[in-house]
């Protein structure tokens, strides 16, 4: 089947109950922003491997950007974006307008409470009601049997896992790894902005988070050293430290001892452009 585009709910609904539901082919789902690089690559060719149809949702999501520069400087490129899902095997791309998806002011929000408190949530006000909100949205519609998400996005996904659970919604959550540049950065559609030196910058983070890592690994048990350690790191280059806690998996509170898995997490700035990034531990 060669790649559809879909701009309409409505034509989306029609598609997927006519030909894909009835005929009881199982659809996989991928929602992005677009700009796609190899971290939705791997989200991508897991759905395809996995399920008879593969649908990529493209919508850089107004609701939940907290700074309106950051949303209009959101790279967009759907061209480029369908000519990559074209060579992935992907079945129907659906990138709706914005008053596609919001025709009237939006008054229902989903709040995933205390997975979205701290960490990123601290930082962007409204940021994962936005996300759970659309996320909510685009599963209705897409109705998938399985929807995948980056660990890179680990809150997101903690928030995702929760409300999927709370409202009951029939859909299975898959994680996946997060794909690094050969010196450790994230992917992410973010990196584009930055300069070349800002590049070979951004990589701390990275580091950090291993120095992090490995200081648990070699015993430590208190949050407050584990940090020192990435923050040590990340002294050493011209970035500004928005958040780095050692938090639960779940919830995504900060522990006082570490005990059982936790996951380290950290936002930096480097110039003007934010980067997060986490381990498990
Ligand atoms: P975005 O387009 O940034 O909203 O991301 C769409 C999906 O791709 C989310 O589930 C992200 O967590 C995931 N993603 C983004 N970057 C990466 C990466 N480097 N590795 C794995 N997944 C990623």
């Amino acid at each position: 089947m060669d790649l559809e585009l879909i701009h309409r709910i409505a034509a989306l609904r029609a598609r997927l109950s006519e030909e894909i539901h009835a005929a009881g082919a199982s659809v996989g789902f991928v929602p992005t922003m677009g700009a796609l690089h190899a971290g939705h690559a791997r989200l991508i060719e897991q759905a395809r491997r996995e399920s008879d149809c593969v649908v990529v949702s493209i919508f850089v999501n107004p609701i939940q950007f907290d700074r309106q520069d950051d949303y209009d400087r959101y790279p967009r490129a759907l061209d480029a974006d369908l000519e990559f899902c074209r060579q992935r095997g992907v079945d129907i791309v659906f990138a709706p307008p914005v008053r596609e998806m919001y025709p009237e002011s939006q008054r229902t929000f989903v709040e995933v409470t205390r997975a979205q408190d701290h960490l990123c949530g601290r930082f962007r006000p409204g940021h994962f009601r936005g996300v759970a909100t659309v996320v909510a949205k685009l599963l209705n519609i897409v109705q998938p049997a399985r929807a995948y998400f980056g660990e890179k996005d680990a809150q997101q996904l903690a928030v995702i896992r929760r409300m999927v659970r709370d409202l009951s919604i029939p859909v299975t959550i898959v994680e996946v790894p997060t794909v690094r540049e050969p010196d450790g950065l994230a992917v992410s559609s973010r990196n584009q902005r930055l300069s070349p030196d800002e590049r070979s910058v951004a990589a701390v983070l990275s580091r950090a988070l291993r120095a992090a890592h490995d200081s648990i690994a070699s015993g430590a048990r208190s949050p407050d050293d584990v940090r020192h350690a990435a923050l040590e790191v990340l002294k050493q280059e011209p970035v500004r430290v928005e958040y780095l806690e050692i938090v639960d998996p779940e919830e995504m509170q900060p522990v006082e001892q570490i005990t059982g898995p936790v996951r380290i997490a950290g936002a930096i700035w480097v110039g003007e452009t934010r980067l997060i990034d986490n381990v498990l531990c």
